[in-house]
């Protein structure tokens, strides 16, 4: 990279941004990544609550992303240990989610009989079978199903490791202020301006999460993508802890690996508001204390909010539409965190070779 020109900009320094930066280092480009905060990580992929699950519940081929995506997890884990020194605390725990009527319950085989399908292992237990794992369920659940390749990962780990692994390999950073605008000659983009200041590249990687949709704007092609609110509420583990990620009735209970318990998660259409409400925390530890009466007794430690890159189409994967030089990687909604490995690693494919080893097609960004 000379002065102010990189072979690669990336807008955006959450848990996507931070993954192509990664994946281009590993094929030998040099990105800089330029991020508003003044370190990486600060937004969703800090808020989020890490559940890494082996999504089958929507059309293909979104779920194969999902699969494609979980499967990258344990080789990167130990990657990244290696490289930067940093635990990202992958933990295959399963999910183990709780039904309380013949409902629920319906709903849940449902969904584990089209995991199966997809290869993966379920088990659809009684009461006492679940009791006998979980012994702090309430004594009115039906029944569970487990989902043993479930796993969780640390986030805010997540993107520090890949930012420094990135880093370690050549990737540039500029943190603290955000990109404001494009420079463009006959339609092309050649720069940002950051600060006043223009740098040039190029390319062009715009994985600003929920903001995409104002960056896309400035580029006269608008693509739906806006915030969706999630709250989580953290406290201190009870005596007795769980082993699994825990779901029902509407919300997920993980167990993390500092022994707090995260409690989550809220969707709010309510814009770029990050507040945390008493109507937000009061809906996920009411239906936490139902799923295990003992939290309850559990000591409270904090809130928080984050906003989710949300649009109707699932993640927006690909060239922006009218540009051979600016790839928008954003929208993974509730699963960006799961998704980062695969979308690294694809988006570096798609610059580096012009070919991502799965299709892109059905994600590419259409102007609203
Ligand atoms: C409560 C909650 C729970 C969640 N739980 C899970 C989960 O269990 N599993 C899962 O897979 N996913 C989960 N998610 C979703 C996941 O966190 C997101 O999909 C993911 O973090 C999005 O990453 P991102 O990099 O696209 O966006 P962000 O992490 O939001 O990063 C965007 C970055 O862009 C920067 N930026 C913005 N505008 C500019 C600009 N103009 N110039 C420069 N920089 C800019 C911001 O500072 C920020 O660092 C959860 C999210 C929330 C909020």
């Amino acid at each position: 990279m000379s002065q102010n020109h990189a072979d690669i900009i990336i807008i955006g320094g959450g848990i996507i941004g931070c993954a192509v930066a990664y994946n281009l280092a590993k094929r030998n480009v040099k990105p800089l990544l330029i991020d508003r905060a003044s370190t990486v990580g600060t937004e969703a992929s800090w808020a989020g609550a890490g559940i890494l699950t082996s999504h089958a519940s929507t059309h293909e081929p979104y779920p194969e992303l999902c699969r494609a995506s979980l499967a990258l997890y344990p080789s990167l884990a130990e990657e990244l240990r290696t490289e930067t020194q940093i635990d990202i605390e992958f933990i295959q725990s399963g999910t183990l989610s709780v039904f309380f009527n013949a409902a629920e319950a319906a709903g849940l085989i449902g969904l584990a009989d089209r995991r199966v399908k997809k290869g993966f292992s379920t088990e659809v237990l009684t009461a006492e079978q679940a009791w006998e794992l979980e012994p702090t369920l309430s004594r009115s659940i039906v029944g569970a199903v487990l989902f043993p390749e479930d796993a969780q990962v640390r986030n805010p780990k997540m993107v520090t490791a890949l930012a420094k692994g990135a880093a370690k390999l050549g990737a540039k950073f500029q943190l603290g202020n955000p990109v404001t605008g494009f420079l463009r000659e006959n339609g092309r983009v050649t720069g940002v301006v950051v600060n006043g200041e223009a740098l040039y590249a190029d390319a062009f990687v715009i994985a600003n999460g929920c903001w995409a949709g104002e960056l896309t704007a400035q580029l006269d092609t608008p693509m739906e993508i806006g915030p969706a609110k999630g709250q989580i509420v953290l406290v201190e583990a009870m005596p007795l802890t769980f082993q699994h990620i825990v779901d029902g009735l509407g919300i997920y209970i993980v167990p993390r690996a500092d022994g707090r318990i995260l409690l989550g998660a809220t969707v709010e259409f309510v814009g770029y508001d990050k507040s945390t409400t008493v109507d937000g925390t009061k809906q996920m530890i009411d239906a936490g204390v139902t799923i295990a009466p003992q939290l309850a007794h559990s000591t409270f430690v904090q809130t928080w909010a984050g906003l989710r890159p949300y649009t109707r189409k699932g993640p927006l994967l690909g060239y922006l539409p009218g540009y051979d030089n600016v790839i928008l990687a954003s929208g993974h909604f509730k699963n960006g965190i799961l998704l980062a490995p695969i979308t690294g690693q694809l988006i570096a494919e798609l610059l580096t070779t012009g070919q991502p080893s799965m299709s892109l097609e059905p994600f590419q960004p259409v102007e609203v």
